[in-house]
């Protein structure tokens, strides 16, 4: 039966939620609180400026494809991707670069600069990838696990992939090299996980990355969300911005749809939520309503880290500063850096960075002759106790001058635009918990049948899409759990 559906936010997993749900026949309408759609992807207009506010790594675009298909459309009529070479550029401490992409010969020469022992460490590292992804992302990351019984069955398969091992651990048996152990166990960072903590089946992004490559959208990943919201409008549905929902309507247990902020009521017969499924279960569902979700389950919870993120453009371009268009900056520390961002809750004094610098590939992030970049740190959530309205200004100044001493001269007399969010904006902007960046935390207790499941268990009717569901967070993860949410729901 045809059905009235509500989603709830307009981030990837809501949009392409509601995108192959109208495919299926259904009448769909996101409510959005913010003035732009996107979630974590909104994109920041200043001084003609363009700047993505998160996701800018494009790793399975056939992902998009799937989307348009479903609708009988044709991606490539609305989003246009480019491959991005190198990869990755990932700095040492003392600023020397090691490039890889998804040329075999070009990366085991990179490797061979740091430490020729270890090529052979690598291709038996990647070959042993391909098992995980098989089972991680093909078999697994569109099922629901719904039943303690689905993840039984899968048990034996992640005893025998290693899958209790961490990130790092995995990628230690077949590299020696210290620096090169970061560069192939750092991928949990991009869902919001610790190499130290997060299981080994992530350690398949590297072998998703070779697989179909690394690309950038042109316009930005802003306009793969205007595409998207295009190809929504286009199939019937709406999208309602500056829309808070404060509560999602139960009556004998069934959802019969949402109140907003203004106390307008708007009926469904589904609901299905991509704002950050704790706040939604704490703040959007009376806790006569939970039993499985309470709020005491919800604070055990362990989630990911928060982000400082500064967006900013400069007067001339650094085409010749030896950055590439995605950068990582290691610092000294690793282990000792990640272990108090993710355990201490201790905000510390050195950083490692991500730097993106989208103008190399695509000019009209900026306007003509200057140069648009955003820089990310990792940072504790908010259970840090970091006072951020004092600290946010101090955090950006070291960065900044960090940038302007090793990588971009003169950067701070070349400034013309700028905007920084912190675990703050996290918090009070996109709702979500304790300021996380990425939501529930991907370690293995969490993963799956023990992450938050795609239909709730408390509320009848009620789905959920988005990084805090499985399979998880980035690009990926959320598209993944719009399919889920697809299958689910059904056909009309
Ligand atoms: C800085 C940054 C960089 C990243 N880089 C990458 C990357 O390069 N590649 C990658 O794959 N992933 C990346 N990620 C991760 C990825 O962006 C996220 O996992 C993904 O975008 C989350 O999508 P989502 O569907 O969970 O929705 P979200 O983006 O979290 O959107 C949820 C939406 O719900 C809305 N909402 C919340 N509460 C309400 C309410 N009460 N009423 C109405 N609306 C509400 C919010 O305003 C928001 O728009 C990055 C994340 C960040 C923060």
């Amino acid at each position: 039966m045809k059905k009235d559906i509500i989603v709830i936010g307009s981030g990837f997993g809501g949009l392409a939620t509601a995108s192959r749900l109208l495919s299926k026949g259904h009448d769909v309408t996101i409510y959005e609180k913010r003035d732009k759609p996107g979630g974590r992807a909104y994109v920041y207009d200043v001084n003609g400026f363009k700047f993505d506010g998160g996701p800018t790594v494009i790793t399975a675009p056939f992902m998009f494809d799937d989307i348009y298909t479903a609708a009988g459309k044709k991606r490539e009529d609305y989003i246009e991707f480019v491959p991005c070479n190198p990869f990755y550029r990932i700095f040492d401490s003392d600023g020397k670069p090691f490039d890889y992409n998804s040329d075999h010969e070009f990366t085991l020469s990179e490797i061979s600069k740091r430490n020729p022992a270890d090529r052979k460490g690598y291709e038996k590292f990647l070959s042993t990838t391909k098992a995980i992804f098989d089972k991680g992302f093909v078999e697994l990351a569109d099922k629901p696990f719904l039943k303690f019984t689905d993840m039984l069955k899968v048990a034996p398969d992640l005893i025998k992939l290693q899958s209790y091992k961490s990130v790092y651990k995995y990628v230690s048996q077949y590299i020696e090299d210290d620096f090169l152990r970061r560069c192939f166990s750092f991928h949990p960072l991009l869902v919001g996980g610790n190499p130290f903590d997060t299981t080994s089946i992530y350690a398949m992004i590297h072998y998703l990355e070779r697989e179909w490559g690394v690309h950038y959208a042109m316009g930005g990943t802003g306009a793969i969300v205007n595409a998207l919201v295009n190809l929504i409008e286009d199939q019937g549905g709406k999208v309602q911005l500056n829309s808070e929902i404060d509560e999602i309507l139960v009556e004998n247990g069934k959802t019969t749809g949402i109140q907003l902020k203004n106390g307008n009521i708007h009926k469904a017969d589904i609901v299905v939520s991509n704002a950050d499924v704790a706040f939604t279960y704490k703040n959007l569902i009376n806790k006569k309503h939970r039993k499985k979700y309470t709020d005491r389950k919800i604070e055990r919870t362990k989630y990911s880290m928060s982000l400082f993120v500064i967006y900013f453009g400069t007067k001339k371009r650094y085409l010749d500063s030896g950055l590439a268009h995605h950068n990582i900056i290691l610092g000294d520390r690793y282990k000792g850096l990640l272990n108090d961002i993710f355990h201490k809750k201790h905000l510390s004094e050195d950083f490692s960075l991500y730097l993106h610098m989208p103008t190399i590939t695509d000019p009209s992030m900026a306007p003509e002759g200057h140069e648009a970049f955003y820089v990310l740190s990792p940072v504790p959530h908010l259970d840090s106790g970091t006072d951020w309205s004092e600290m946010a200004p101090k955090y950006r100044d070291a960065i900044m001058q960090f940038l302007e001493d090793n990588y971009l001269p003169d950067l701070q007399e070349n400034l013309v635009a700028e905007h920084y969010i912190d675990p703050l904006h996290f918090k009070n902007t996109l709702n979500s918990f304790k300021g996380s960046a990425f939501s529930v935390e991907p370690i293995l207790t969490q993963s799956a049948w023990f992450r938050p499941h795609n239909r709730s268990e408390d509320v009848e009717n009620l789905y959920f899409v988005g990084a805090g569901t499985h399979p998880g967070a980035g690009l990926p993860g959320v598209l993944s759990s719009a399919k889920i949410a697809e299958n689910l729901i059904g056909e009309v």
